[in-house]
């Protein structure tokens, strides 16, 4: 394909090198004089593993070369520019717009099909208000009609940028439409990774959600390792074997969004934690956080179910997760007995906590700890949603998912858990995720 590649730094310098390599013919356009300079000299113009090898070899093989504005005709345009802080934290989308404006001028020209791929990080929405309307007033053509649009966000880490280019995770193409999306699937076949295509606004967030995380994890270690360190042990090992487990500490588990943790360990453990921290003038400020932002998700959940304005609630789910009659520390019943602060009527059924079932300790809990939540509880599904106005399911069962399909479809549905995957939000607001 012939491309356009707008932005010659860290991301546009190597797309242009790896393309090059891979057979298209790449135009690199920048309004440095310098960075155009160095690639038609055959250098890198900035410091890479292995790119000014791979710029002289696409020079040599007369399909790389570099201008200050686009010229002729091209397939691709990729704008990679940069998206710097703003002096108050906002992302400045100032070289974004500018050179979107440039693409736009630049199509107005172009009589075939042309696709615009944006490799620059933006928050999720910028596609949708501000580069696609950039590129419209431009051209004088439609998206999705005229010309197609891809948010194609890049994940290379720099200093191994040209491996991490070749060798990606996967590839996230957000698209407008399916055309799009086609034309820069196709930049990338010959790369061994799953490509993954979505929309505009997840292949946005996606981005944010991985650099989040990358900076969280750092941080966390960090705090394991100094608080090791204060207790004479060494974080480096403590961390090591933590990473050796890739079933629940770095794998998907509890990773997916949706209600807030509890149970008899987490809020315990990590409440230990932290005062150890304390007693030894520790202040690990992420840790610390945990349990806040945990209880704003039980509010969060409170919140979805406020706003219904109804006051009859059937509550799917007492226990902190499927399969166990623990309810120590369990969010939902913090929940249920913020609905009953606020004066709610509220319906409750939780099979394994059925109390006829209940024995021991977790029979003493309810009895004497929360007797007025054990009131309230019913022996089946059809009892707990009779009276109600509003389900909210709290927990996974396949039994919610069976019985619910026969439930009148003019309840509403507040889901806390994504019990229901196929259901989204719908115009009549009858359905409600709390993270979807
Ligand atoms: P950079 O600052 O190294 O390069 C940006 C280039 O764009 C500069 O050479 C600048 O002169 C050029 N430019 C600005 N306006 C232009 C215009 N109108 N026309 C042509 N060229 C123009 O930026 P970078 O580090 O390559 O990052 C680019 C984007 O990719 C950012 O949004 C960044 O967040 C994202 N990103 C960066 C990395 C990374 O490791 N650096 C990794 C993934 C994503």
């Amino acid at each position: 394909m012939r491309i356009n590649i707008y932005g010659l730094g860290y991301v546009g310098s190597v797309s242009a090198a790896c393309l090059a390599s891979e057979g298209h013919r790449v135009r690199g356009i920048d309004i440095d004089r310098d960075k155009v300079d160095s690639i038609n000299n055959g250098f890198g113009p900035v410091i890479e593993p292995g790119l000014s090898e791979l710029i002289k070899a696409g020079r040599a093989a007369g399909n790389l070369c570099a201008e200050s504005a686009a010229a002729g005709d091209a397939d691709v345009s990729m704008i990679c520019v940069g998206t710097p802080s703003a002096d108050n934290g906002s992302l400045s989308l100032e070289y974004v717009l500018r050179a979107a404006a440039q693409v736009g001028d630049f199509i107005k020209q172009q009589s075939a099909y042309h696709v615009v791929s944006l490799r620059s990080t933006v928050l999720p929405g910028t596609m949708n208000q501000h580069i696609i309307p950039t590129l419209e007033r431009h051209s004088g053509k439609q998206a999705g009609r005229d010309f197609g649009v891809c948010m194609n966000p890049e994940f290379l880490r720099e200093g191994t940028s040209i491996k991490d280019y070749f060798n990606p995770p996967f590839t996230v193409i957000g698209q407008l439409d399916a055309r799009s999306g086609d034309v820069v699937a196709g930049l990338y076949s010959t790369i061994e990774a799953p490509v993954i295509r979505t929309d505009l606004g997840v292949a946005e967030m996606v981005k944010y959600a991985g650099n989040a995380y990358h900076a969280l994890k750092i941080t966390f270690a960090n705090e394991i390792g100094n608080l090791a360190k204060r207790l004479g042990i060494d974080g480096t090992q403590v961390m090591k074997i933590f990473c050796r487990d890739d079933k629940l500490n770095c794998s998907p588990a509890y990773l997916q969004p949706g209600f807030a943790f509890g149970g008899s360990c987490l809020p315990k453990d990590l409440r230990a934690l932290l005062y150890k921290a304390r007693e030894v003038d520790l202040e690990p400020a992420v840790l610390r956080s945990i349990l806040a932002s945990n209880d704003r998700q039980v509010e969060e959940g409170y919140n979805l179910i406020r706003k219904t304005g109804k006051k009859n609630i059937a509550m799917l789910g007492l226990s902190f997760k499927p399969n166990t009659d623990d309810l120590r520390e369990s969010p939902i019943a913090e929940l249920v007995e913020m609905l009953i602060g606020k004066g709610y009527q509220i319906a409750i059924y939780d099979h394994e906590v059925s109390l006829a079932r209940l024995r021991g300790a977790n029979r003493r809990y309810i009895e004497h700890v929360i007797p007025h939540i054990s009131s309230l509880m019913k022996d089946s599904i059809e009892s707990a949603v009779a009276c109600s106005d509003v389900i909210v399911i709290a927990k996974h069962s396949p039994e919610f998912v069976e019985k619910l399909k026969h439930v009148d479809g003019n309840k509403l549905v507040i889901d806390l858990v994504r019990a229901l995957p196929h259901r989204t939000g719908d115009a009549a607001g009858r359905y409600e995720g709390i993270c979807w």
